[in-house]
């Protein structure tokens, strides 16, 4: 049984029915399958629009990238955001046009090299503790003030010096005008869009999906002994004994713009200023550029982003990473391993181990659990291993 049909779940069910030819139950909550990956077309326009958030797949992991094909071909979108500061649109994330454009010179890539490094050099990166070190440590004082600070406190309204620096290396920084927002070897959007792609994974009939089942209400019926791998939030599987583990969730704002076709030019633009209270808008409509013909000339979608603390009936989108969640994470960790022991399950994907997992990692994390857990255990009756590790 897997309990979640997000990238997490479905990799293992799709893995378990087709390599193995074993029958999967998959139980999700919500009324469709796909966790927070789903995307649905907006009726009036036609614009796909991604329902939690926008979602742009990545990956460098060749194993991924090969597993991923078999379900859905990519575009050849390449993403790239821009960051509204103080009246100015600058190419993110933070390059020389954007240093260039910041300091009001234009600096060779040595110069430019120079002036961070001496506006940068009064903390050691290897010495920094919190976000706001680790960020002054590589971009200096005024580029963190202007482009991560009020985001920051925006997207996680914690106090940055208490925020773990691990955060601000998804941000790199280039001294060169490459604004591709990713680095990896390989990048698109699924070309008929990330439901289609999701339900191709629960195709097989092998699997069978129950929408709109709570595992928690069926929990007692299960038979004793079944392999589970549960998906859904660590602590609520363990009725928060350890305490809850703090989340983040989003507000989306959705609207159609009726009198325009093109709002700010392209997906997304981040907006720093603290007192612009979301921290971006996506226009949906240019994620798929290869689209154009469908989409109409004089209306287009728009998602503004607001970020916030989740309360116990909002969504968890991000795990927030500070000592105390870090010490409840530990508790549950070791009530893991005893559930695997004595009820056969295991848990999974990114609230199933309270961390920030991209799709290419929940995929790549779902292969090697299936490896090294699933399999094992089904055609040889191997335990369970209890550990949050894949
Ligand atoms: P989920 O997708 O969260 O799936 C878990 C599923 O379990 C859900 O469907 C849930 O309803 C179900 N569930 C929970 N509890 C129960 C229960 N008790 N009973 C039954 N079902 C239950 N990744 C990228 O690679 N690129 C991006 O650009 C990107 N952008 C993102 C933007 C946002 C706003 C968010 C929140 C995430 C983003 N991600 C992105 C990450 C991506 O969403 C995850 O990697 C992926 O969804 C992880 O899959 P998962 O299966 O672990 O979890
Ligand atoms: N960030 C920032 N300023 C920005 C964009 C991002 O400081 O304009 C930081 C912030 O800490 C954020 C992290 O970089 O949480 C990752 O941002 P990204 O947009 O890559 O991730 P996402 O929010 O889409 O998961």
């Amino acid at each position: 049984m897997v309990v979640g049909s997000g990238f997490f779940g479905l990799t293992v069910a799709e893995r378990t029915a087709s390599q193995l030819n074993k029958r999967v139950l998959v139980l999700e909550r919500r009324s469709h399958i796909g966790g927070n990956a789903y995307s649905e077309v907006e009726p009036e326009t036609g614009i796909e629009v991604h329902r939690y958030g926008a979602h742009l797949f990545h990956t460098s992991n060749k194993r991924v990238w090969e597993y991923v094909n078999q379900f859905t071909d990519f575009t050849n979108y390449q993403h790239r955001v821009f960051a509204r500061y103080q009246g100015q649109v600058y190419a993110f994330p933070m390059n020389l046009a954007l240093i260039n454009q910041f300091f009001g010179r234009s600096f060779t890539p040595d110069e430019a090299r120079a002036l961070i490094a001496e506006q940068s050099a009064e903390i050691d990166t290897k010495d920094a503790q919190n976000l706001e070190e680790k960020a002054v440590s590589l971009i200096g004082r005024p580029l963190y003030e202007a482009f991560i600070r009020g985001y920051n406190a925006k997207q996680w309204q914690t106090d940055p010096r208490e925020l773990s620096p691990a955060i601000i290396t998804r941000l790199p920084v280039r001294y060169n005008f490459n604004n591709r927002y990713f680095n990896d070897d390989f990048e698109g959007l699924p070309v008929d869009g990330y439901t289609a792609w999701l339900e191709r994974m629960a195709e097989h009939e092998n699997i069978d999906v129950r929408l709109n089942v709570d595992y928690f209400d069926l929990q007692d019926q299960i038979p004793a002994g079944t392999p589970v791998v549960y998906t859904g939030p660590l602590d609520r599987y363990f009725d928060y004994s350890a305490g809850r583990l703090g989340w983040r969730t989003l507000d989306f704002e959705q609207e159609v713009l009726r009198d325009t076709g093109d709002f700010q030019g392209t997906s997304v633009v981040n907006y720093n200023d603290e007192d612009v209270p979301y921290t971006r808008i996506h226009e949906f409509r240019h994620f798929h550029p290869e689209r154009e013909d469908r989409h109409p000339k004089d209306k287009t979608v728009i998602v503004r982003e607001y970020s916030r603390f989740a309360e116990d009936d909002d969504e968890p989108y991000y795990p927030i990473n500070t000592e105390e969640n870090r010490a409840k994470l530990e508790r549950y960790r070791e009530l893991a391993k005893i559930e695997a022991k004595e009820r056969n399950v295991i848990f999974g994907g990114r609230l199933g181990t309270y961390k920030y997992l991209d799709m290419h990692m929940a995929i790549g994390s779902a292969l090697s659990v299936f490896d090294n857990k699933v399999a094992p255990h089904l055609t040889e009756g191997a335990p369970l291993d209890g550990s949050l590790d894949a």
